[in-house]
């Protein structure tokens, strides 16, 4: 039995049996606000019935149920990555991946960041993809399912939902590898504006990354241009939860843990933060580790960080080049980030997480230095400003590969390959080793690049995907090279302007 409190358990009899499933394990299923925000959305519905699947939960946590028992199976995909389990976990229950083969029975549909970036590399397995905020969905999706009688009468009235894509009715005009155009309706990503229902932990679990806290969306969307984020072009506009909607959160939250964690891109930039600090502090609730956005660390956020004790928090220079952090759209000096170092530990923060990427468009060798340099002097000052405290702590350093991602300005951007990101990330760790106080990790470039692949790809990725599906994880470098398509093609690639990209069939809110 997992150990948790807070799931819903519903009479299956007269209701749509919604299969809701993150492929991964439950640990990282459960971090995940969004999916948590969706299991409870659709069991606030009388007409739902919503049981959860992860990787390592086979069968339903809340009855035991096989996924093929229910009526639609729901993937929620905010990785690239999860992609091959995601159709593994079809395979191994007898389920035809191919949306063709299945003809609704049952539906299978998926949802997500990921996905909502791009699909086509999933469209041949899904009946629908829903993209944008699902705020809206359980309502439509029951109401599209109960007064139907067929299948394709259900694709006529779910394709109405603002938000909905089907893969069946929408496709690429191909000439060659060139896609040419596309046919069929075009979709347009679901907004919830103004959001009143803060999305929140639904289920209380210590397996999980957050186990001691509680989750609240505090704000969606970005009021900052960062050209390489895909987050911010996906969550546009920037709306913030009004406090009146966070209070109740807040004293429900109280009656669970004493910790909040406040999900947003920016939370300085909430119009209300102060009121929410001292909303939170009324009620006994600290505030967890956040990240911050340098450059916006105002006096509110440092009292309510010292208050609730606040041990590390996480900061993103993205690059110690100015010049190219600047080119990025993250106008902020090395100056303020410094300011920001001094500000933090002085209000009692021990640890400070730092996040830089390499493969930046224009990125030179003297740039990676640069970051080297940037680190050494957050360094001096976290160390300088630390002795005032009783134990000097960390900085860790996490530097990853950029991905060039859809719809943002770096969609058509080259990829650098995975042998010179290696170089790139081993320069920079190998310049920090000797440094105390300083740890640097990274994960392996060849995983940036399958992303690359899986988040850049068209339609004829997913015969890679399936292959993936089928063989174990440690294959999946040998199956990209035994694949009849040069992967190359996908994730390295620049993009000419004026090919057409295979996203490029619906728009994101951003301008
Ligand atoms: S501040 Fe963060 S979330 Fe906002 S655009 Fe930049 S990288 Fe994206």
């Amino acid at each position: 039995m997992l150990n948790e409190t807070g799931a819903i358990r519903k009479d299956p009899g007269g209701k749509l049996n919604l299969a809701l499933v993150y492929p991964n394990t439950y640990w990282v299923g459960m971090s995940n606000l969004g999916f948590q925000t969706m299991y409870r959305l659709f069991n606030a519905h009388k007409g739902i019935l919503c049981e959860r699947f992860f990787t390592d939960c086979p069968r339903s946590v809340e009855s035991g149920r096989a996924l093929h028992d229910f009526h639609l199976i729901a993937f929620s995909l905010s990785y690239e990555l999860d992609y091959p389990a995601a159709l593994r976990m079809l395979l191994e229950k007898g389920i035809p991946v191919s949306s063709s083969t299945r003809k609704g029975c049952p539906i299978v549909m998926a949802g997500g960041a990921a996905l909502s970036a791009n699909p086509e590399p999933l469209a041949e397995a899904l009946d629908l993809c829903f993209l944008g905020d699902g705020e809206t969905l359980p309502d439509m999706l029951h109401e599209a399912f109960t007064k139907s009688t067929g299948y394709e009468e259900f694709l006529d009235r779910i394709s109405l939902v603002p938000g909905v894509y089907l893969p069946a009715r929408t496709s690429p005009v191909v000439e060659g590898e060139a896609i040419r155009g596309f046919t069929g309706p075009k979709p347009m990503l679901s907004l919830v504006d103004p959001l009143e229902d803060p999305a929140r932990t639904a289920v209380m679990t210590p397996d999980t990354a957050f186990g001691d806290m509680y989750l609240v969306e505090a704000a969606r969307g970005c009021p900052f241009q960062c050209r390489f984020c895909s987050a911010r072009e996906m969550n546009s506009p920037y709306r913030s939860v009004p406090v009146d909607r966070l209070l109740p959160v807040f004293d429900e939250a109280a009656q669970l843990r004493s910790k909040v964690g406040l999900v947003s891109t920016s939370l300085n930039n909430h119009p209300q933060a102060a009121v929410i600090f001292e909303e939170m502090r009324k009620r006994g609730l600290k505030v967890a580790a956040p990240s911050l956005r340098p450059g916006t660390i105002g006096e509110d956020l440092l009292r309510a960080l010292k208050d609730s004790r606040v041990a590390g928090v996480t900061l993103a220079p993205e690059t110690g080049s100015e010049e190219l952090r600047f080119a990025l759209g993250k106008r902020i000096g090395n100056e303020v980030i410094l300011e920001d170092v001094r500000a933090l530990i002085s209000s009692g923060i021990r640890d400070i997480k730092l996040y830089f990427m390499v493969g930046l468009p224009g990125e030179e060798i003297h740039d990676l230095d640069e970051t080297v340099d940037l680190v050494k002097r957050i360094r001096q000052t976290f160390i300088h400003v630390s002795r005032g405290n009783r134990r000097i702590g960390t900085i860790n350093v996490s530097i990853n590969t950029m991905v060039p991602k859809p719809h943002t300005p770096f969609e058509r951007q080259a990829m650098v390959e995975p042998g010179d990101a290696k170089a790139r990330l081993s320069r920079i760790a190998r310049a920090l080793k000797s440094e105390s106080n300083v740890t640097v990790s990274y994960e392996g470039p060849k995983w940036a690049y399958l992303q690359a692949l899986l988040c850049r790809g068209d339609r004829n990725v997913f015969g890679l995907i399936l292959e993936m599906a089928r063989g174990e994880q440690g294959s999946w470098q040998r199956l990209m090279k035994d694949w009849p398509r040069n992967p190359d093609y996908y994730a390295l690639r620049e993009r000419p302007v004026g090919e057409i990209l295979p996203w490029s069939f619906y728009r994101t809110g951003c301008t």
